[in-house]
């Protein structure tokens, strides 16, 4: 019984790890660009999103309607994140998933609306893209990966 403490400080060090392994810092990223670089090669609403942060006025991307096979890649990197195939209708006016391509992102979390919420980020180039919630597809993941139509460029499927 004496152990009980120490086991259950293990479990909580080991918890609280795993969730912190998620999170990378800036360094972590395989593209690293200064802010002025980013600024130079994206256009305003580009950086305002991938690089600030922000968030585009809903139904206002053109990504929204596309639904022929293809895969959504990091406008600021080109990293390949979505695919047409996890996309549905989720009817909030961004492009909706139910989840990304495998590793291709990063997460972090953010309490801007005044409560805590899942930020998504290209796993790539620490973009920001959007955020995760709950309330996605019963019927397949549950998630709803909400994203900024801006942070992705759309590359149809190549016919063959
Ligand atoms: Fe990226």
């Amino acid at each position: 019984m004496k152990q009980l403490p120490i086991i259950l400080l293990m479990i909580l060090f080991v918890s609280c790890k795993s969730e912190a392994q998620q999170e990378k810092t800036s360094k972590d990223y395989k593209v690293q660009k200064t802010e002025s670089e980013w600024k130079a090669e994206l256009s305003d609403q580009e950086y305002k999103i991938l690089r600030k942060a922000g968030t585009e006025p809903p139904f206002s991307s053109p990504l929204n309607d596309i639904k022929e096979p293809g895969v959504f890649v990091c406008a600021a990197c080109g990293n390949e994140l979505y695919e047409t195939k996890h996309k549905f209708k989720s009817g909030t006016g961004w492009p909706s998933f139910d989840r990304a391509i495998e590793n291709s992102l990063a997460y972090s979390s953010d309490r801007k609306l005044g409560y805590k919420r899942s930020e998504l980020l290209c796993g790539d180039c620490g973009s920001h893209l959007g955020h995760v919630f709950d309330d996605g597809p019963k019927e397949t993941t549950g998630k709803r990966h909400c994203i900024n139509g801006v942070a992705l460029d759309f590359k149809p499927k190549e016919k063959s």
